[in-house]
Parts: C-alpha cells; sequence; structure tokens
C-alpha cells in the first residue's frame, strides 16, 4: 500500500489539469509575446487564465503577475518592497516559510534595515498587541510580512485584523497565501492587504506555477528584468502550459470548495478521532485539532514517543508523511515553529509528525496509517527497553 498524507508539501495534480497541459502543449506553442497568429493566440490564453483568476479573486487583472512559484512570488514583493518603496522596518515571525524567513534576513541585512520578529503564543497564534506597539512606539516606514496560514501546523490567521492595525499605521502588509488560495474563498479586494502570494502545485495545479496579487498603485518593480512581460513585473517567456495547468486547478478548486473542504474535514476529523484512541497522551500542535481555526488540510501532532527515524520508518510501510518543517524532506529535526511551540523536555519524549490530506484521501488510509503508527510505537518501547537492560 501507498499512501500519501504529505499534500501540504505538493499535491497530486488532477486529471482535468493534465489534459489541460496536454491540449496545450499539443495544440499551443507560440511565443506570447510574439505579434504573429500563433503568438497571439498563446498570449490569449495567458490572459484568459488571468481574468478567471482575477474574478475568483475579486480583483482586477492587472493585479495578478504569473511567477514560476511562491517563492518567487514572495521575493518579488519583498525585494521589490524594499527595494522601491523606501521601507526602513520589517516586521515578521518565526512562522514564515523559508522563502520569507530568508528572503527578509537577507534584505535587511544587506540595506542596515530593522527586523522585529513578532512572538508567538503557545498556540500558535500571533501577538498583534505587539505588533501594534511595534508599528506605533516607532513610526518608521514599514512591511509587515505574515501568512495566512502556517504550512506546519495550520494555524490561520486572522489577517483582516493584521491588515487593519497596518492600514491604521500606514504599513504596507504582504499576506503569504499559498497554503490558502486555492483552499478557501478569498476576495482579496476584501481585505487589507498590499500583496499575496500563490502557488499551483497546493492545489492539485503544476509545480513551476504561481502568482503574486499586487494591489493596483503600489509602485512594486521587476526584480527579474528584461522583455518586460508581465506588465514589465516578472520579465521571462511565460509558461505558458503550467499557466494553463494552474487556471484550470484554481478554477476546479473555487468550484469545489464546499464539497471538498467537507469531505477533507471529515477525514482530518477521523484522523484525530482514531490518534486519540491509539495515543491518548498524543499533543496536537498550535490550534491544529481545532476543525474551525486551522487548516481542514494539515494536522500537526507530537507523538508520545521519541523517534528520530519515523519519516524513514513509515516510508519503509509505504506511507509519505512530513516530519520536519514543509518542504524541506529529509529534516529530522523539529523545526523552528514546533520548537518555539513546546519546551525542550516535551520534544525529547516526542516525534514531530505533519499529516496533510487532500480529496484522493481515504478513511482506509487514515486506518493503515494510525495501525503503522502503533507498530512503530511497539517498536520503539522494545528498542527503549532493550537499551535499559
Ligand atoms: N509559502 C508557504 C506557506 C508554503 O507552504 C510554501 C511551500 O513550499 C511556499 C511558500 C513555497 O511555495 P513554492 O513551493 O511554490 O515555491
Amino acid at each position: 500500500m501507498k499512501v500519501y498524507f504529505d499534500s501540504a508539501a505538493t499535491t497530486q495534480m488532477h486529471e482535468e489539469v493534465i489534459d489541460a497541459m496536454i491540449n496545450g502543449m499539443k495544440e499551443k506553442f507560440g511565443n506570447p509575446s510574439s505579434t504573429h497568429f500563433f503568438g497571439r493566440e498563446s498570449k490569449a490564453e495567458i490572459e484568459k487564465v488571468r481574468k478567471d483568476i482575477a474574478k475568483y479573486t475579486g480583483v482586477n487583472a492587472s493585479e495578478i503577475i504569473f511567477t514560476s512559484c511562491g517563492t518567487e512570488a514572495n521575493n518579488l514583493i519583498i525585494r521589490s518592497v524594499v527595494e522601491h518603496l523606501g521601507v526602513e522596518r520589517i516586521i515578521t515571525s518565526v512562522l514564515e516559510h523559508k522563502c520569507v524567513a530568508e528572503t527578509t534576513k537577507e534584505v535587511c541585512s544587506k540595506k542596515d534595515l530593522e527586523l522585529l520578529l513578532l512572538p508567538i503564543k503557545k498556540d500558535g497564534n500571533l501577538d498583534f498587541e505587539t505588533l501594534e506597539k511595534y508599528l506605533k512606539d516607532s513610526p518608521k516606514k514599514t512591511l509587515v510580512t505574515l501568512m495566512h496560514a502556517n504550512n506546519e501546523i495550520g494555524n490561520i490567521y486572522d489577517i483582516e485584523k493584521i491588515g487593519k492595525i497596518c492600514e491604521e499605521n500606514q504599513a504596507y502588509f504582504h499576506s503569504d497565501m499559498v497554503q490558502t488560495l486555492g483552499h478557501f474563498a478569498i476576495n482579496l479586494h476584501e481585505l487589507p492587504v498590499h500583496f499575496a502570494s500563490s502557488s499551483a502545485h497546493k492545489y492539485h495545479g503544476p509545480k513551476g506555477a504561481g502568482f503574486a496579487y499586487i494591489k493596483k498603485g503600489t509602485g512594486l518593480k521587476a526584480q527579474i528584468t528584461g522583455g518586460g512581460q508581465e506588465r514589465n513585473l516578472r520579465s521571462g517567456t511565460e509558461n505558458l502550459h503550467g499557466i494553463l495547468g494552474m487556471g484550470k486547478a484554481f478554477e476546479m478548486a473555487n468550484q469545489n470548495f464546499d464539497n471538498e473542504i467537507k469531505k477533507i474535514k471529515s477525514l482530518k476529523k477521523y484522523t484525530i478521532k482514531k490518534l486519540n484512541q491509539a495515543f491518548p497522551d498524543i499533543i496536537y500542535n498550535g490550534k491544529s485539532a481545532d476543525l474551525e481555526e486551522s487548516l481542514y488540510t494539515i494536522l500537526s501532532v507530537l507523538l508520545p514517543f521519541h523517534d528520530s527515524l519515523i519519516g524513514f520508518e513509515l516510508d519503509l510501510k509505504g506511507i509519505a508523511a512530513s516530519q520536519g518543517s514543509a518542504c524541506s524532506s529529509g529534516a529530522s529535526k523539529a523545526s523552528a515553529v514546533i520548537t518555539a511551540l513546546h519546551d525542550a523536555s516535551v520534544l525529547k519524549a516526542t516525534t514531530p509528525l505533519r499529516l496533510s490530506f487532500s480529496i484522493y484521501n481515504s478513511e482506509e488510509e487514515i486506518d493503515y496509517l494510525v495501525q503503522s503508527l502503533v507498530e512503530i510505537a511497539e517498536k520503539q518501547k522494545a528498542r527503549n527497553q532493550a537499551k535499559e537492560n
């Protein structure tokens, strides 16, 4: 049996997405910048996807800029805000994905900008009072970059509240929405955000396609310069077939939210029930076990035994899940986020595991997973006893 519980790292592509890409590959190949028929045809396909994404997210098509991934969208926004909007300070938190964490660190160190990390609470939520205090106590031109939902523990953050605090203090607000766009119906114009990012492979689209939302009139400029594609914000011949796949995936996601959320939430609920039965001392990270305040796609736990090889052992049983931080497979120690939530003594006695779901999972797979975890725990217990004797 091969089962996949790592959909927060990447998702399996929908058949319809693959078909849309293959048809595009067979029928459309013109360079979208060429003025002849072949080019115009490709350009029209890209603009159609842009319009569709803009429609689903409630923005103007000109505010959607295609990129190669979420990482690039975040880099484009953060680097350009620093370079072209003259911010003097960045406020972020330890919760951010590496592409935000590393980028903010690098630009702040290069440009000698102040970098403030918001403290996080034991439930993985952010301390908004400190954000207000930071902004009010020292009024500086600031970029606040805080994600919409965390890719490791699944907490969803109140970006309306964060955006309002930013508005009141004239700060720019960027939100990494890689784990929420394509997972929930989101109207970006109704949210007080200036910038956001998305990645197609997180919602059953292809790898190598993403987009940045850049609010009209904010004055960002390109990081990748050249032919002036993407309204001069991201040069380079567009990934036509990737964009077609992303368009199909985004459309499918937006047309099926109700069903998908219901089905995946019920799988997550079932997993919690089964895990509680098998491991009464299990710990849920952040708000992970709260079906309303966390992503329906992510369940992050500390198993009540220590086993640094759990990823390997699950792999031997054909189970794919993530142990350390998201998207950095192979990591076998607790990530910065998990470390920030628990005392060292707790981490020493437990094993972090992130399970992430999609509509392709089933209760049968969850039964197999929990049974496998029980077997792994027993083996680990036997190993520990042998060591003691
Ligand atoms: N931001 C978050 C929250 C993520 O989970 C990921 C996943 O890898 C990224 C950014 C990076 O996206 P991509 O893989 O498209 O570069």
